[in-house]
């Protein structure tokens, strides 16, 4: 029987566990905090389906200088940082041509129309469907410019098959009461969802997975090496102990670069840490997530309460988290949403781990393919955490891909 170790207990990690397992692999999944407070746990829930045009766009760079100047804008670099994020940036302005997007939007979507297929098996053998909300999100604008000028944004979107119905205000508040009189115009895509709640997701999916025959080691790994013969792979954890297997996946998240580092593999991956406030008593209901178009925030009805969230901070995996950002949020949602309660909240910050391409990488390493890399999924790792997982064990049991896998390559660093 095959052995697969799989490092990062996050969507990612115990997606591709799943359908290990599934598989018929033994399966050793490596995390040094395996029920800890990560990405996966504290996102906003959405299974954003329709996200298929990449962060970069043409004329996204001309907003740049506005943003940054904003100290509570949506997007953030720090100083201290700002000198290693040059490669990164250069090649995030490159996705950014129309020739690279259409690309980049290709690849998006022939992940995001697999993820239903992919992640209600899942859910479903899991006994985890109720935690899906499918009931579609509305995005919503103040300024008629401003949805004006996404149009070329949605009709890429429609024509990879995204359903999207253009709203007037009023009709965004038939569907959403709780917005201000300020929103003008409203998208609403059905085909969109969310999750009750990411982190109880994640720790139902863990505790089944385990059940199943899930072997979950506490542990960082810091080295990736190879010797001769069957499980002929070692990683090295930092207590100084080596698991073996045959396979490993590296699905660390934004941790996943120092990773592929020590495999000989060069990839641009930095941490886009969000941030968000999650208010238990809101005093308002919304039945959606809902997008706020303009500054680049959502709110999304969790069971756990209302969750406003978004920011874009580079700023390394080291940096101190400034909450003032999830406080500067809560301000904005209280003038889209009157009435919302933003005096007590828990606030939380997590870090994307993000391409320049806003490409995953997925896909065996060109130095040894017996390591398999499953991550940098950004903004969407919620969303195509169960493809991913999918594309990845099919990969490690040698069976055929479900789809064209050239694009996540990590060669496309070299
Ligand atoms: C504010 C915010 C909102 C978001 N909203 C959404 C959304 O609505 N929809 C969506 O699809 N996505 C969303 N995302 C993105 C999504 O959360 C991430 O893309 C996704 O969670 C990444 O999952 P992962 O499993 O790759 O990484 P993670 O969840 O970060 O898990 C990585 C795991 O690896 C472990 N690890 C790292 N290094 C090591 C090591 N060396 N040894 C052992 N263990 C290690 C960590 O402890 C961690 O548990 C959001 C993210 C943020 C921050």
């Amino acid at each position: 029987m095959k052995h697969v170790l799989v490092i990062g207990a996050g969507i990612v990690g115990l997606s591709t566990a799943h359908h290990l397992l599934k598989g018929g692999a033994r399966v050793t999944l490596v995390d040094r905090d395996p029920e800890g407070d990560k990405a996966s746990f504290g996102n906003a829930g959405g299974i954003a389906v329709t996200e298929v045009v990449p962060a970069s766009v043409p004329g996204l760079l001309w907003k740049v200088p506005r943003w940054l100047l904003d100290p509570m804008g949506p997007l953030a670099i720090r100083a201290a940082h700002a000198p290693r994020l040059i490669p990164w940036l250069m090649r995030f302005s490159r996705a950014g041509r129309p020739t690279e997007v259409r690309r980049i939007a290709q690849a998006l979507a022939a992940l995001n129309t697999r993820v239903y297929t992919d992640l209600l098996p899942l859910l479903g053998e899991h006994g985890l469907l109720d935690e899906l909300q499918q009931l579609g999100a509305l995005t919503v604008y103040e300024q008629a410019a401003a949805f004006d000028g996404d149009a070329a944004q949605w009709a890429l979107k429609r024509a990879h098959g995204v359903e999207v119905l253009a709203l007037s205000g009023d009709e965004a508040r038939e569907l959403e009461p709780a917005l201000s009189p300020a929103i003008t115009r409203g998208v609403f895509t059905p085909q969109w969802s969310h999750v009750r709640d990411p982190k109880i997701l994640v720790d139902k999916l863990r505790q089944s997975l385990v059940g199943r025959g899930l072997c979950i080691r506490v542990g960082q790994a810091c080295d990736i090496g190879s010797g001769l013969g069957a499980g002929a792979l070692s990683v090295k954890l930092s207590d100084g102990q080596q698991l073996r297997a045959d396979t490993v996946v590296v699905a660390a998240g934004a941790w996943s670069g120092q990773l592929a580092r020590c495999v000989g593999d060069k990839v641009l991956l930095e941490s886009e840490r969000g941030y968000n406030t999650t208010f238990a008593a809101p005093g308002v209901a919304l039945s959606r997530e809902v997008i706020f178009a303009e500054r680049h925030f959502v709110a999304t009805p969790l069971s756990c309460g209302l969750r406003v969230g978004g920011a874009a901070e580079f700023g390394g995996l080291n940096a101190v988290a400034n909450f003032k950002r999830s406080h500067a949020l809560a301000r904005l949602a209280a003038h889209y949403l009157p009435g919302l309660r933003t005096e007590c909240g828990t606030c939380w910050a997590g870090h994307r781990p993000a391409t320049p391409d806003s490409l995953p990488v997925i896909g065996p390493s060109p130095r040894n393919p017996a390591v398999i890399y499953a991550f940098g999924h950004g903004h969407l790792g919620l969303t195509q955490g169960a493809t991913t997982g999918r594309l990845v064990s099919d990969m490690a049991l040698d069976k055929p891909p479900q789809i064209d896998l050239a694009p996540y390559a990590i060669s496309r660093f070299n």
